[in-house]
């Protein structure tokens, strides 16, 4: 098997590869562009395109595609060939400037929420320079930004660029203004910690939940559940570890610095994080990992599950967003140092993404909200739906001394502490309570812990780069204007900390104390996607979002439009998929198992054998059933109400209202059902096999 560092990134046109193959005044051009953010000059997309396709033909590349993500959640491509026909009956193999920069997809199909008239429904694809072109499944992918012609943003792409755009314009004014004049440019890097459930092929192609909806509508809990944790950190399963392995091999050669995979807390869950990286790269490697582990999986008899709650009574997946920004003389915004107090980049960034987080609750919400994590927050392990911050106790105490004026010696903090010399900087404290956390500071970056796993990382990185850049654009002004530096990065935190305060909370975030507590504090809490998503309407987000160029009013409206429309059509599919398997398989199973029980207690009847526990059996099992099918009758109803309603938001409203509770119900009788039946009646593959038998 040949070394890591051999294949490492062998099919991705990096800046090694570009460097060896593109004259050097185009790569420095090239180069340059990237490193600014710059657009490329279309002089040099032919010299660029050549080159790629040399290239990807002789690792055996056949076709090219402009890679996108539209708001579908998934990435989308459309293959074409590099050959072109010539006048003798031959082909060439070609690839022009022209192609890579601009691509027309038939993207009528994709959603648009009212932006793309259908006169002009075709959008078009942007090459984004910045992330580097690679090949797939004998397909040269260009990462591509895809915008209507009127150059709306259709995608996650689009919008995260801007938003990096955006707050590196302020980030420049606030590394300026405290004196660090050389550096050109700053990025904001990502490092998404990825959770999924692997499952049995032959198990998951038995249920159709699973199949259809990417999670469980119906199963009981076996015996044991997850209450032991021996799985957490446990000795890998052979098949698993083989499937990791191969996992970080193909991600590898992507490219993709895949470095942890590890069990997580529910049997069958496990995590992947990788090395952090540039945000809008980091989310295009996410969109990679998500896409190779199903593939993956395929390959190993397995399934791949990244929906947010595959299992009910189990921990679900989610996506760890671990967000910090630096400039490209390498100073990481976040990290605090050895004497933190007198850090002023350090004082005036935690104090941004503190008044950012309080002032925005709402967006970061919104950012996580999909059908599938609405099961997640507040549930089990994952963080609640409010959002608050934890810094831990030394960082509070240092901000909460400098806010009241008093000094605040690091050395003697620490010393006391450990009881040493030695200053340790400021660490992940509390690890273990901090998991509880949706908002956490570990160490010299914040971890937002809400994403669920299935989303893309976008949303979430456009909101807090562009609320942070909200923020750095006052304090860079403050600071710009300021006689005494020094003293007015302490006003800012003084300020800070006290009309922001309430969104810190360093205890136990799962508690009912807590929920308590945030309303008192005025926090808010949204438990749905359609109680959050209507606020992204809001003039001051519109506001927000305008000023800094990151939406504009017609964009905001169609995402709320098209992500309420993808949460009824999400809850509209499990509907109909429980109907199905309700009418379908548990109904006649459950009929066919008390029928049985009817004849053997004639039987025992007849030979005067006492026949109470079948009776009673049969009792139970025929009004549950009723049940299932009086409950099922009224779902079909409930759909086809709410199928009627030519309002996104009403419509999204009654499945929320509706029939979430009515599937609920159905649930609770036909697990009840299960929970009794014997194995050889019951249709489906029980949790126990699902979650155990891998
Ligand atoms: P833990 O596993 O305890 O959550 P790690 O230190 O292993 O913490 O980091 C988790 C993730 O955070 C990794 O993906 C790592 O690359 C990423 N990370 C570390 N530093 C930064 C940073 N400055 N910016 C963004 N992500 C970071
Ligand atoms: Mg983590």
């Amino acid at each position: 098997m040949a070394k890591v560092s051999e294949f490492f990134g062998i099919n991705v046109f990096n800046d090694a590869v570009m460097k060896e193959r593109l004259p050097k005044e185009t790569y420095e051009i090239l180069k340059s562009t990237i490193k600014e953010g710059k657009s490329l000059d279309s002089s040099i997309a032919d010299i660029v395109a050549d080159a790629m396709k040399e290239w990807a033909i002789e690792k055996g590349a056949t076709h090219y595609t402009h890679w996108f993500q539209p708001l579908t959640g998934i990435t989308a491509e459309k293959h074409d060939s590099f050959i072109n026909p010539t006048d003798d009956g031959h082909i060439v193999m070609e690839f022009s400037g022209k192609e890579l920069i601009k691509g027309e997809p038939d993207a009528s199909s994709f959603p648009s929420g009212g932006l793309r008239a259908t006169f002009e429904a075709r959008g078009y694809t942007a090459w984004d320079p910045s992330s580097y072109a690679f090949i797939k499944d004998k397909t040269l992918c260009i990462p591509t930004a895809f915008c209507s012609f009127s150059g709306e943003a259709l995608d996650q792409k689009t919008p995260l660029l801007r938003s990096m755009e955006a707050i590196n314009k302020q980030a420049l004014r606030v590394v300026r203004a405290l004196g660090y004049t050389d550096v050109k440019r700053t990025n904001t890097t990502v490092g998404p910690e990825q959770e999924y459930f692997l499952i049995d092929k032959e198990l998951y192609d038995k249920r159709p939940d699973l199949m259809y909806c990417g999670r469980t509508l119906i199963g009981c809990m076996p015996p044991k559940g997850q209450e032991m944790d021996d799985h957490y950190f446990g000795v890998l399963k052979p098949r698993v570890a083989e499937f990791m392995r191969e996992l970080d091999n193909e991600l590898w050669k992507l490219g993709v610095l895949a470095k942890t995979e590890h069990n997580e807390a529910a049997p069958a869950q496990h995590e992947l994080a990788p090395v952090f990286t540039t945000t809008n790269i980091a989310a295009d490697h996410n969109q990679l990992t998500m896409e190779f582990m199903k593939k993956v999986a395929l390959s190993k008899g397995l399934v791949c599950l990244l929906h947010e709650k595959p299992y009910d009574g189990v921990n679900g997946s989610g996506k760890h967003n671990n967000w910090s920004i630096s400039t490209d003389t390498g100073v990481n915004f976040l990290k605090a140092g050895k004497n933190p107090s007198e850090n002023k980049l350090f004082l005036i960034t935690l104090s941004a993404v503190i008044e950012a987080v309080d002032k925005h609750q709402d967006l970061l919400r919104i950012a996580v909200a999909t059908a599938g994590n609405d099961h997640r927050l507040g549930g089990n392990e994952a963080p609640p739906a409010i959002i608050s911050i934890f810094l831990g106790e030394d960082l509070t105490d240092m901000l909460e001394a400098i806010s009241k004026g008093i000094h605040y010696d690091d050395m003697k903090r620490q010393k006391m502490k450990i009881g040493a010399d030695v200053i340790p900087e400021f660490k992940k404290d509390n690890a273990d309570r901090n998991r509880t956390s949706p908002f956490a500071f570990t160490g010299n970056k914040f971890e937002f812990r809400m994403l669920g796993s299935a989303s893309s990382i976008s949303d979430t990185n456009v909101m807090l780069n562009t609320m942070v850049a909200d923020v750095f654009s006052n304090y860079a002004l403050r600071l710009e204007n300021a006689t005494d530096v020094a003293s007015e990065v302490n006003a800012i935190v003084k300020e800070c900390i006290e009309n922001h305060k309430r969104i810190i909370f360093n205890g136990d975030g799962y508690s009912k104390e807590w929920e308590i507590e945030a309303e008192k504090r005025g926090l808010l809490n949204l438990p749905s996607t359609v109680d959050a998503l209507p606020l992204l309407k809001t003039e001051e987000n519109v506001a927000l979002f305008e000023r800094h160029g990151v939406f504009n009013r017609a964009e905001i409206d169609s995402r709320v439009d098209i992500i309420l429309e993808n949460y009824a059509k999400i809850i509209h599919i499990e509907a109909l998929t429980l109907i199905d398997m309700m009418g379908r398989d548990v109904i006649p199973a459950i009929t066919s198992y008390t029928s049985s029980m009817c004849e053997a207690a004639n039987n025992k009847k007849i030979i005067g054998v006492d026949n109470s526990v079948e009776m009673e059996l049969v009792a139970r099992l025929t009004a549950a059933n009723k049940e299932i099918f009086s409950l099922t009758s009224i779902l079909k109803g409930a759909v086809a109400s709410a199928e009627r309603s030519t309002d996104t938001f009403e419509k999204a409203c009654e499945y929320r209202n509706n029939i979430l509770k009515i599937m609920a119900d159905i649930r609770k009788y036909a697990d009840s059902a299960e929970s009794v039946m014997p194995k050889n009646y019951w249709p489906y593959p029980s949790y126990g096999d699902l979650l155990f038998k891998i």
